[in-house]
């Protein structure tokens, strides 16, 4: 696999741009392309528009949701092994266009195409093992009466996908919502449109009209899409501030909600850790990916003994940053999605270092002229942050990470824990049961110990705090796009 992942390099076209116009990538209601006035998609590596997609207004809302709902009757009905097969042969598909689907998710992510095509093969392993779930019927049943609770499909789901997983994180929503039964409206994020229009198109030929259906379209789309009342459950992953928007618009209905928000995620640094690792796992999950990864590590802290060492190795990696094309094998870095977060994030350490901070780290290499356009911004550890700061209090979602030194474990625990996100939270220490009485108090929803952001659709992803509401993955997901009904006989 790790040879493909280099291979894929020579299938670049020459002609990115005609390569992209030929795909004719479509809106797909009832089974069927709609038509829509163009929108541009600009390629984060260079900064320039790379194609252009049609855009959804309300009426494409209306039709999506109205088809969704015309096929939720006969998609309910359908037997569970009948959904699953026919989400293992969009897995199957997923994998035979491998290639195209990685090039997309380059294209509209800038990010290096090896990375794009990680992204692709981890998103079939999700389909397959969302597919393979079982929502387990339960026997209450006692002298008398014969109870069972069973699992019932809400009905049309409507599902907003962020941009720093346009593939893996949609086809989670579309895996769980599917297999439960209910039938789906996909809005990815308007600046990663391309892969879920693919990924609609695909679905054309496995799932029966109207069960699938992908609209784009800014805020204002996807605010009517969760507005709609004939939409019963939302998924949505973004920012928490965007979450509570969501929320309010699904109280009236008391809509079913899952919702996958910000974290800031603290790592804790022990004075036996193994440094190599710490370093390796801080560059590829925070800064090689621009930190553009929910469960980054977000604010790194490390025992005083071992702080100076931790920092120089994690240096050494970031010199080895290259930035340029997505499709030039030499690129190592992913851009900022965006002009708009690669200033937010320049706002957080230009802040960080008036009040007192220090940047440490060099700047990157560069291949070609188009990063100079791109919306890169180097990697940086900044020491010398208090805890107010906004780069420490905040979710940055940029590769800029403060690193605290501490003497004390307990007052590490208390500042990690001094935070209203509680995503995801890691404690690193060659002693596992030390390191696992700290975690085991971590307020967050995922606490790792000598790893982090090790997500699996086979374990249960939880949420703490501001950081969401529901449960995915293993059978969690599928439940959570579904009602549980008791049945219960007087016998
Ligand atoms: P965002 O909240 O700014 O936007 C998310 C989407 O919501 C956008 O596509 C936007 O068009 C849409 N939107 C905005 N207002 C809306 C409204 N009123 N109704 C419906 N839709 C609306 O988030 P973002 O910047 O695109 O994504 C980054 C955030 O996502 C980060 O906070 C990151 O931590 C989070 N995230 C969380 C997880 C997780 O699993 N917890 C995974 C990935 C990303």
């Amino acid at each position: 696999m790790l040879a493909e992942f280099e291979t894929i390099y020579a299938e670049v076209p020459a002609d990115l741009a005609g390569w992209l116009a030929v795909q004719q990538l479509s809106l797909t209601i009832d089974g069927a392309d709609a038509a829509a006035a163009e929108e541009q998609v600009i390629h984060p590596a260079s900064g320039k528009v790379i194609a252009s997609y049609p855009q959804s207004g309300t009426d494409h809302v209306n039709a999506a949701i109205m088809a969704a709902d015309r096929a939720f009757s006969g998609w309910s009905r359908t037997p569970v092994a009948e959904r699953r097969r026919m989400l293992e042969q969009f897995a199957d598909i997923l994998w035979e266009r491998r290639v195209t689907i990685a090039m997309l998710i380059a294209a509209e992510t800038g990010r290096p195409l090896r990375r794009a095509f990680s992204e692709l093969f981890f998103s079939v392993n999700y389909v397959r093992t969302l597919a393979a779930q079982e929502l387990v019927e339960r026997d209450y049943s006692q002298e008398g009466i014969s109870a069972r609770l069973v699992h019932r499909p809400l009905g049309v789901a409507a599902a907003i996908a962020p941009w720093n997983g346009p593939v893996i994180l949609a086809v989670a929503k579309i895996a769980n919502a599917l297999l439960a039964g209910d039938t789906l409206v996909l809005r990815p994020a308007p600046q990663t449109p391309l892969s879920a229009l693919y990924m609609g198109m695909i679905a054309r030929d496995i799932f029966p009209a109207g069960v699938f259906n992908v609209i784009t379209g800014d805020a204002a789309v996807g605010a009517s899409l969760v507005k709609h009342p004939d939409v019963a459950k939302i998924s949505f992953t973004g920012s928490t501030a965007t979450g509570r928007l969501i929320a309010e618009a699904a109280a009236p209905g008391l809509k079913r909600l899952t919702l996958e928000l910000g974290g800031n995620d603290a790592a804790i640094v022990l004075d036996d850790a193994d440094l190599d690792a710490v370093a390796d796992a801080v560059y590829r999950i925070s800064l090689e990916n621009a930190g553009q990864f929910c469960a980054a590590i977000k604010r790194l802290y490390v025992h005083a003994s071992v702080h100076d060492c931790l920092r120089d190795r994690i240096v050494e990696l970031m010199q080895g940053a290259v930035a340029g094309s997505a499709f030039d094998k030499q690129s190592t870095l992913a851009p900022l999605q965006s002009a708009t977060q690669q200033t937010r994030v320049q706002g957080f350490l230009d802040d960080a270092l008036s009040r007192g901070a220090r940047r440490t780290g060099p700047d990157f290499s560069t291949v070609g002229t188009e990063a100079r356009g791109g919306f890169f911004i180097a990697p940086a550890l900044v020491e010398g942050c208090d805890e107010d700061f906004p780069l420490v209090a905040d979710e940055q979602f940029g590769p800029v990470l403060p690193i605290i030194a501490f003497d004390d474990e307990a007052d590490a625990l208390r500042r990690a824990n001094a935070n209203p996100y509680g995503l995801g939270g890691s404690v690193w220490s060659g002693d596992i049961d030390r390191a696992l009485s700290i975690a085991e108090n971590m307020h967050c929803g995922t606490a790792w110990v000598n790893q982090h952001g090790a997500f699996s659709a086979a374990l249960p992803m939880p949420f703490a705090g501001q950081s969401g509401l529901g449960m995915d993955y293993a059978h969690y997901g599928v439940l959570e796009h579904s009602r549980s009904m008791l049945l219960n006989v007087k016998t």
